[in-house]
């Protein structure tokens, strides 16, 4: 068996009592059934309290306001406090926040976003991610019906999506739109069954014409919108990303509320004219030195390592890509809107600033090691959302597959 982590993954430290959100509240915990059975064999105090919280007939714990039973006041974990420790745990609890994604004689195992630690390791991280392999001989295993050929070409197309994204001689915005057109083009090939001309296909996205084309083609779509004087491509598939969230099956009691605010302050901000408000470009610079092209590059590459091999299962490359791009761009927009919410409330209440000068402490370049908290706020709350539940995932990738609404050239226009 084969296991691939990204580097940082090693640095993961949970946060226990300090987390500003702890992965014990807000969701149903499963027990997986090896745990469950050892709980009912527990004896003594810790026995008696596992029978009384835990809801046997569905198999999880039981909760209290949205909280875990076994949650105490201070955010620490009593299963893990009385039981002797991480052994006490069941596998839900004992893996979180890792990610494991399963294939025939591989693992590949991330760290999620969802985690305020995870989110910061993934966010913080300046340097391009590199992946490890290790490998354990004794251990192996046979899918029936794995599909080694597609396996092996969406791997190498995820290879050199994650070397396109890394291409930091060139803006994020060619380099994503190059990662989102080379799935388009092998999703085509997927389609009709032809992936032995795959090879020639990753042979034309490595080379050094790729940068010119997208960028020719992103300055002339920049141009078509300039021309019209507004953004309305732009606005509208906006728009319809946030009515996919809008759809979802609701995980965080808060989420919907969030989600509303934030829509309206990124509405008003779309509405304001650049010719009456002049700090609007100050602002968007501002917001840049928060949500900035490595950003995106290492949301991206999380998305992409995380998900796109898994179209083996579905054969929906494009679908997990265009999963990932709006992963990406959604968790941008929160992150601005709450940038935006922060200058209105500093202006709202007198603070000694104008709304455009940064946010002390928010600032990447004043604490260049850490992440601004409302970005690893957006991140974890978008992740909370989307990728802790298999509907939620299941439907953004469904609806995301029309191409009236987001189709490429509509999906360009958020970059
Ligand atoms: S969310 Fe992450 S940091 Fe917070 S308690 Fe859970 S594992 Fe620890």
């Amino acid at each position: 068996m084969q296991y691939t982590v990204p580097h940082y993954y090693k640095k993961f430290h949970c946060l226990a009592k300090d987390c500003p959100a702890t992965c014990c509240a807000g969701w149903q915990i499963q027990i997986d059934p090896a745990s469950l059975r050892r709980y009912a064999l527990a004896k003594g105090p810790l026995g008696s309290r596992l029978k009384n919280e835990i809801v046997w007939s569905e198999k999880r714990f039981r909760q209290y306001g949205g909280r875990c039973a076994f949650l105490n006041e201070d955010n620490l974990c009593d299963l893990y406090l009385e039981g002797g420790g991480e052994k006490a745990f069941c596998r839900t609890c004992r893996t979180y926040p890792r990610h494991i994604e399963e294939f025939e004689g591989l693992r590949e195992i991330s760290l999620s976003l969802s985690c305020p630690a995870a989110a910061e390791l993934i966010l913080g991280c300046r340097e391009p991610v590199r992946f490890l392999h290790a490998e354990n001989p004794r251990k192996n295993e046979t899918y029936p019906e794995f599909d080694f050929l597609l396996f092996t070409k969406l791997a190498d197309a995820r290879s050199l999506m994650i070397d396109i994204l890394q291409n930091r001689e060139h803006s994020i915005k060619v380099r994503m739109a190059a990662v989102l057109s080379l799935a388009h083009d092998l999703q085509e090939r997927i389609d009709r069954n032809a992936l032995f001309d795959a090879d020639s296909l990753f042979e034309r996205y490595s080379s050094p014409r790729l940068w010119t084309w997208f960028s020719d083609r992103l300055r002339l779509l920049g141009k078509k919108a300039a021309k019209s004087g507004q953004n309305t491509r732009r606005d509208e598939t906006l728009g319809s990303l946030f009515v996919i969230l809008n759809q979802m099956e609701v995980l965080q009691p808060d989420w919907k509320a969030y989600l509303r605010e934030s829509r309206a302050a990124l509405w008003e901000a779309e509405a304001a004219s650049p010719e009456a408000d002049p700090d609007l470009q100050v602002q968007e610079d501002s917001f840049r030195e928060i949500f900035t092209d490595i950003t995106a590059e290492q949301l991206m590459i999380y998305f992409i390592f995380t998900y796109f091999c898994g179209a083996v299962y579905s054969r929906n490359a494009y679908g997990k890509m265009k999963f990932s791009f709006a992963g990406t761009v959604l968790i941008r927009e929160l992150a601005r809107a709450r940038f935006l919410l922060s200058l209105k409330k500093s202006a709202a209440d007198g603070a000694n600033r104008t709304p455009v000068q940064k946010i002390p402490g928010e600032c990447p370049a004043e604490s260049p090691e850490k992440c601004p908290v409302l970005l690893t706020d957006a991140a974890c709350r978008y992740a909370r959302e989307v990728e802790h539940s298999d509907f939620n995932k299941y439907k953004m990738e469904k609806l995301l597959g029309n191409e009236t609404k987001f189709s490429l050239e509509n999906l360009f226009s958020l970059l």
